[in-house]
């Protein structure tokens, strides 16, 4: 019983193929094959025709969407995400957390760790935990009160839960050195963020293992010519994934194509940062304890500072192929195989190729999303 996709354009995305079949089985991906594959009775077919068929997106930073977030630590938070990321074209993610109480992290956390796949959406592959160790200097939309130093009691329980995959920290703090190192040894990713660690600090992150930066631009010290600050370090350290909002909104769509000439498209990763009111109308939405307001999907705290965003991953595609002059392969390829290496599943995830996951989507012409397949099972279809 296998699964055909074929007659599409396949973007595997280092790759773009012509007149070849993807064959699915068992939930891989089995081979890549010229022609139309060799049907079997009981095989499905699924034609592509016209379509471009490329791995699913992969969004390492969103809190929420469709009026839930991770924060609330429900099952039914968990499922109506994932229901929401699939429409759009995501097969895998990390539900992020905010800075909050060490109960409600562990709340959050531990529902993560429980709550099954869901049947008809993008997989959970771990938490990200955006805090609380960040500092108050760069706090964005964080809340002051919850932000503090590094506990090493607290985060080592968190990382016990065994769902812990990456965590946001800024690298200044005290002990934060000795969090990164007892993180690595666990297989545990850092991104620095809502930080203002100058190049020595991120250097020495980066020596103990720290591979991200967290929305790059936002929530950190920016450029000087004397003081590289914490973007100037991120821009030059080639060891470094640097995360982007491509809104428009956050960063200017100039700076987006900056960031990538800095980083190349191997370590740029889209993400949407999205939070709760994502998919809904404007209005009054929370944020943790704070009130968020959301006037042209644009989600501003009361004090002015953005509080997420309403992005979707496909738009954040499409925006930085409008943004930077990049071709669909190019853009996949920063929401797909970049975020899948990020996250330690360069070959399992991100990619097609024989041997990965079959966590497909088919895309239209305009890069909208056709349908969503999540290992080897259609999740998502469009009307
Ligand atoms: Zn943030």
């Amino acid at each position: 019983m296998r699964t055909i996709i074929r007659g599409g354009t396949i973007i595997t995305p280092h790759q773009t193929l012509e007149h070849h079949a993807l064959i699915i089985e068992a939930g891989r991906i089995t081979a890549i094959v010229p022609g139309p594959g060799d049907a079997q009775p009981g095989d499905t077919i699924i034609p592509a025709d016209g379509l471009s068929v490329a791995p699913g997106l992969i969004d390492v930073h969103v809190h929420g969407a469709d009026g839930y977030d991770t924060m609330d630590a429900t099952p039914e938070a968990i499922h109506a995400m994932a229901r929401y990321f699939a429409a759009h074209g995501v097969t895998a993610y990390l539900p992020t957390t905010m800075a909050a109480s060490s109960a409600d992290t562990t709340a959050a956390v531990e529902n993560v760790r429980v709550c099954p796949q869901p049947a008809d959406g993008a997989a959970h592959l771990g938490v990200h935990l955006e805090g609380p160790y960040l500092s108050i200097k760069h706090k964005g939309a964080q809340p002051p009160d919850h932000l503090r130093p590094p506990d090493p009691a607290e985060y080592n329980a968190w990382f016990a839960s065994g769902v812990a995959r990456l965590m946001t920290l800024a690298p200044e703090l005290d002990g934060a050195m000795e969090l990164i190192e007892t993180g690595v040894r666990q297989g545990i990713e850092f991104s620095l963020g809502h930080s203002g660690a100058d190049i020595d600090c991120v250097t020495a992150a980066a020596d103990r293992g720290l591979r991200q930066a967290t929305h790059a631009f936002n929530g950190m010290q920016g450029l000087h010519h004397r003081d590289p600050g914490t973007l100037g370090a991120v821009l030059v350290d080639d060891r470094i994934y640097a995360q982007i909002i491509a809104d428009g909104v956050h960063v200017h769509p100039a700076m987006v194509k900056l960031l990538i000439r800095a980083k190349g498209l191997n370590r740029t990763i889209l993400v949407t940062d999205a939070m709760r009111a994502t998919g809904l109308t404007d209005g009054t939405y929370m944020l943790g304890d704070s009130e968020v307001i959301v006037a042209g999907g644009i989600a501003r705290l009361a004090t002015g500072s953005l509080a997420g965003s309403t992005l979707t991953l496909d738009a954040a595609v499409r925006n930085v192929m409008a943004f930077a002059g990049l071709t669909l392969p190019q853009a996949l390829q920063m929401a797909t195989a970049v975020p899948a290496e990020a996250l330690g599943l360069a070959g399992r995830k991100g990619v097609l190729a024989p041997g990965a996951d079959a966590d497909v989507i088919l895309l239209d012409g305009a890069a909208q999303v056709v349908m969503t397949m999540v290992g080897g099972k259609v999740v998502y279809r469009r009307n």
